[in-house]
């Protein structure tokens, strides 16, 4: 598994109501942080990401918010 960033202080949310199984975010995020689970995304290891918000700039349903830069 990859590293870990930091427990519980990521700012990265998930809105599965808005996911439209693009499977974007699986592709660009580089921790690997999204899985995909009945065609919608799922935050699989929260704690991995790097808060670099490639995954929310890509999502084209809105469906990602991560405030860049913050933790
Ligand atoms: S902000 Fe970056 S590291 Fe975090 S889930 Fe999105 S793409 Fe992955
Ligand atoms: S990029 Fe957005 S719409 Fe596409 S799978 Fe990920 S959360 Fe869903």
């Amino acid at each position: 598994m990859g590293l870990v960033y930091l427990k519980d202080v990521t700012t990265l949310t998930l809105h599965p109501e808005k996911c439209i199984g693009c499977e974007l975010c699986t592709q660009v995020c580089p921790h690997l942080v999204f899985t995909m689970e009945n065609k919608k995304a799922r935050i699989a290891n929260k704690e991995a990401c790097m808060e670099c918000g490639a995954c929310a700039t890509n999502c084209p349903a809105a469906a990602i918010s991560v405030h860049s830069g913050v933790g």
